[in-house]
C-alpha cells in the first residue's frame, strides 16, 4: 500500500513545475521515475539479509512510522504545541514531531517563514534537516540558502496586536519574502 501511495504522490509531483532545476538533471530524473523499483529492490535486499523479520521491520514498520510522522506535521502540529508567531492559523511548534520528522515539527516556525530553509529557529529546536543543509552549504553544494531576517521575525512575533500595523507589516513582509535573502 505504501508503494502505491508513493507512486500516486510521484504521479502528482510529476506535474509540479517548481523543481525545474532538478528535472533537468538526468540523475534526479532517474531517481524520480524509478522510485518504485528502489523500494522493491530494498525489500529484496532486506529479505536476503535477514529474512521475513527484517523485511517487516526494515520496510513495513519503518514506512508506517515515517508516514505517521509525516502526516503528524499537518494534524498533530495544527492541534498540540506552542504558537510563537502570528500566522493566522492553528500551526504549532511540537518538539516530538520535530524529533520524529527531522525538524518539520517546528511547524509554526514553518508557517511564519515558509521561505526559510531552517525550521528549528532556536538552537534548542532540533532540526536535523537544517544541519544537513548547513553541511551542504559548508562544502559548497548548497548556495543562496534563505533564512528569516530579524525584521521579519519581529513583525511575525505574537505580541503584534494592532490590526492596521499587522496588515501593513504583512504586505511589507511578503515583499521582503519574494525578494528574500537572509
Ligand atoms: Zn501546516
Amino acid at each position: 500500500m505504501t508503494m502505491f501511495l508513493n507512486f500516486e504522490i510521484l504521479q502528482h509531483e510529476a506535474r509540479l513545475k517548481n523543481v525545474g532545476d532538478l528535472k533537468r538533471q538526468p540523475f534526479y530524473r532517474f531517481l524520480h521515475y524509478t522510485y518504485p523499483l528502489h523500494a522493491i529492490g530494498f525489500g529484496v535486499f532486506l529479505y536476503a539479509l535477514g529474512g521475513f523479520p527484517l523485511l517487516v521491520w526494515g520496510l513495513g514498520v519503518r514506512s508506517v512510522i515515517f508516514l505517521h510522522a509525516a502526516f503528524g506535521i499537518n494534524s498533530i502540529c495544527h492541534t498540540w504545541g506552542q504558537q510563537v508567531w502570528d500566522t493566522g492559523n492553528l500551526s504549532q511548534n511540537n518538539w516530538l514531531i520535530g524529533l520524529l520528522a527531522h525538524g518539520e515539527g517546528w511547524h509554526n516556525n514553518h508557517h511564519a517563514f515558509e521561505h526559510s530553509a531552517r525550521h528549528g529557529l532556536e538552537w534548542w529546536q532540533f532540526d536535523i534537516t537544517w544541519y544537513v543543509i548547513r553541511f551542504l552549504e559548508a562544502v559548497g553544494l548548497a548556495t543562496d540558502v534563505k533564512l528569516p531576517t530579524e525584521t521579519q521575525k519581529n513583525r511575525r512575533a505574537v505580541m503584534v496586536t494592532s490590526n492596521n500595523s499587522q496588515i501593513s507589516d504583512k504586505k511589507e513582509l511578503d515583499a521582503e519574502v519574494s525578494n528574500g535573502r537572509h
